[in-house]
């Protein structure tokens, strides 16, 4: 017998199966999906078993399969599947998704370390008449301590052995067990409230249709009760003995969260998110293998969590673009979701406060069927929302808070009320010039010039995390007349500091890298411990605090500057996003937005709580330019370190994609992307803009193919970018 196994081989992964014999040991073991040491190019390495077959037609000499590497198959028949209509759709190859749906412990690669930990305790061997006569005759009063002990508790936790507990062995008296343990807990916060659906809740719940694939959208403003009704919508589904996928944000993936689902469903739940270490992913996993576990609550790639009986997929805040994996294979969570609700045929629910403009066009042709919830669900209401001029402002001498914002903020200092800022700007300043030649100091490897993070006094970049000790003489004309320019959160936090008698916490991506600080952070702003949480869009999703009663946006402006197709909806949804913090308790909320464009109908809409008439606006945009969703989007982007090979692979990938796709397919560029270079690597990019082209995907696979052995230039294929 022959199996073919897939393996990860070399850096650019090439799906080819090789074929190996099965030895005669593992023939009535061996399944498909099982992962199989094998021998290749003089070492063992690890694959997964995709065929199992009678005979072997080709012409060279086979290897033998080394080893099964685990009990069972790692890869089920649905994942097998799964993985197949990915690839197709997105192009990657078939080894990268395997390995995508996989915690690291199960993935094909070279040995990991990580299994399972399992506990060591004593228990009785013979039966308790007999431990008792011992007991009565027994002279070491160690020994009958620890009988006793276990004759309580039925099992004693043994860490290292001694002198008592061998002889205790010896005798035949007791005798070591091994439980699995789980390294990875959460704590229920105590009882949970269960609410009564308002009547628009209610509606909702009963318009999903169970057992039945269809794909909804529940459009509902923030705080409308989304989150009560996803978990009445999966306690039906486990009432049903049917299982549950329950996908957040990884940023969102806070304690709240997390306790609101543990509190209401208990042990029944697995969490899979990026704060877990490799051996907890992989405790959790293990419960989801077996079956111990009906929900499971995770960011992106929880999708693939391989539960069976499947009854529910719902997908929170859909509009998140960390739901498209940045890099190889840049799969969506939501094209998954759907794959896997058609196999199991049961519902994908996705929510949003703000959809994206793909997922509420779909639902305005009916392709996924449209569920509103209109207003806030408890007392709270919608905050109300003002928008200063900054240009006003800055000539009145306020370059950082505008007077309105200073005076609402002493305003709750004073009621104690707690205030959420945004800046969308980490560091302290964001570009260094020199005042007399004009010089702004970049990355010496990227096209970006470097921001001065005043903690570490130094300068960095934030794309490649080249680091410099602060820059005090112009590297070009050695004048000392440097000067910082833009804000960002640390000097923001300085400014509160100086300006207000209050408690000041900051939540950014360096207050926030060691394990364990987001937490922390919310933690201590929940307990209200700070008054004033600022912080990047990491503040803007899923929080609830319902004593935070103002909410400032300090710069609308920074995502709308951004040069992507995208900017107008990821400043709409941010605004909206932050907005929704406010006011989620008993007193109503406030929210200040400060920009230099407060009449783009971006931040006009936001004001409004008005996401019809920004999406209104926005797809005449999208169509006059030709963009998603009139047009899908694929990119080819082309790296190289080379600046000219990189500029003439481009070319040539240009004129290939000219010649061999038509009709209403445009091809622009190649053209140099948004950031040019990185870490000394050049970037281009081929956009291709069309609505259906049934020549496009073997155009692709062509020039992928192609590239695949070519070392002095990269090709990467994005299908769907979320930015270009
Ligand atoms: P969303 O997910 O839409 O932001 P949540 O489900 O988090 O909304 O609900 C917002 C707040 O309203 C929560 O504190 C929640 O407990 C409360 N809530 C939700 N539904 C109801 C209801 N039917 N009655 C009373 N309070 C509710
Ligand atoms: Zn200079
Ligand atoms: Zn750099």
């Amino acid at each position: 017998m022959y199996a073919s196994i897939i393996i990860e081989y070399g850096n650019k992964a090439v799906d080819k199966t090789f074929t190996y014999i099965i030895p005669n040991e593992y023939r009535d073991k061996i399944k498909i999906g099982h992962r199989v040491l094998v021998p290749f190019n003089n070492k063992n390495i690890e694959g997964f078993v995709l065929e199992i077959n009678d005979k072997y037609d080709g012409e060279y000499d086979l290897k033998e399969i080394d080893s099964i590497v685990d009990e069972e198959p790692i890869l089920n028949d649905e994942m097998l599947y799964i993985g197949n209509e990915i690839q197709k759709e997105i192009l990657c190859s078939k080894i990268s998704i395997y390995q995508a749906m996989l915690p690291k412990a199960l993935k094909a690669q070279h040995k990991t370390n990580i299994g399972i930990k399992r506990n060591r305790y004593m228990a009785l061997n013979k039966d308790i008449i007999e431990i008792n006569n011992y007991i009565n005759s027994c002279k070491s009063k160690k020994q009958v301590e620890i009988l006793s002990e276990i004759i309580k508790n039925d099992k004693v936790l043994v860490n290292s052995s001694n002198y008592t507990i061998n002889s205790l062995l010896e005798k035949g008296l007791v005798k070591f067990i091994y439980e699995e343990i789980n390294r990875y807990s959460v704590h229920s916060s105590g009882k949970y409230n269960l609410v009564k659906l308002n009547l628009e809740q209610e509606k909702v719940v009963n318009n999903v249709e169970f057992n039945k694939f269809n794909s909804y959208l529940l459009y509902g403003v923030t705080g409308s009760g989304k989150t009560e009704v996803y978990m009445e919508l999966i306690s039906r589904v486990i009432s049903n003995n049917k299982t549950a996928i329950m996908l957040v944000p990884e940023i969102s993936l806070t304690p709240q969260i997390v306790d609101r689902f543990v509190t209401r469903f208990g042990s029944d739940i697995a969490i899979l998110h990026s704060g877990l270490s490799d051996y907890e992913k992989y405790d959790e996993y293990r419960k989801i293998m077996l079956g111990k576990v009906k929900i499971v609550v995770g960011a992106r790639s929880a999708i693939f969590a391989p539960l069976k009986n499947i009854g529910i997929i719902v997908i929170d805040e859909e509009h998140t673009n960390t739901y498209k994996q940045d890099n190889n294979p840049r799969y969506h969570a939501r094209d998954v979701a759907m794959l896997r609700g058609k196999y199991h045929n049961c519902p994908v629910v996705l929510g949003s406060a703000t959809p994206s403009l793909e997922s509420f066009a779909r639902a305005c042709k009916g392709v996924y069927k449209l569920l509103t919830l209109t207003k806030r669900a408890g007392v709270s209401k919608l905050p109300d929302v003002k928008i200063v001029d900054m240009k006003a402002e800055v000539r009145k001498g306020n370059f950082i808070l505008s007077s309105v914002l200073v005076e609402k903020v002493e305003d709750r200092l004073k009621k104690n009320e707690q205030v959420i800022l945004l800046l969308n700007r980490r560091g302290y300043s964001s570009m260094l010039t020199c005042r007399d030649c004009g010089m702004v100091i970049k990355c010496p490897n990227c096209d970006i010039s470097l921001t001065y993070h005043k903690s570490s006094n130094t300068n960095r970049c934030h794309y490649c995390n080249y680091s410099v000790k602060n820059i005090a003489v112009c590297p070009q004309c050695g004048s000392k007349n440097m000067k910082d320019y833009g804000l960002g959160t640390e000097k923001l936090e300085e400014e509160l500091n100086k300006i207000f008698n209050a408690r000041v916490i900051r939540m950014d991506m360096d207050t926030t890298s060691k394990k364990g600080m987001h937490e922390k952070i919310i933690n201590d702003f929940g307990e209200h411990k700070y008054d004033i949480l600022l912080g990047t869009q990491m503040i803007a999703k899923g929080l609830d605090f319902p004593m935070v009663t103002l909410v400032g946006v300090i710069n609308a402006d920074s995502s709308l500057n951004v040069p992507d197709f995208r900017s107008a909806e990821v400043t709409f949804d941010l605004l909206s996003q932050v907005s929704g913090r406010a006011g989620r308790g008993n007193s109503p909320g406030e929210v200040i937005i400060q920009s230099y464009n407060p009449e783009h109908y971006s931040i006009v809409c936001a004001k409004k709580h008005d996401y019809y008439g920004f999406y209104k606006e926005e797809m005449k945009i999208r169509k006059m330019l030709g963009y998603p969703p009139y047009f899908y989007i694929t990119v080819v982007n082309i790296t190289s370190k080379d600046y000219n090979i990189g500029f003439s692979e481009a070319n040539k990938i240009g004129n290939y994609l000219r010649k061999n796709l038509r009709g209403d397919t445009k091809i622009l560029g190649p053209s140099m992307a948004n950031v040019f270079k990185i870490n000394n690597i050049y970037h281009y990019q081929c956009i291709i803009k069309y609505k259906y082209d049934n020549k496009l995907s073997e155009v692709l696979t062509k020039i992928d193919d192609i590239y695949k052995i070519n070392n002095k230039v990269d090709v990467s294929i994005d299908v769907n970018p979320i930015s270009i």
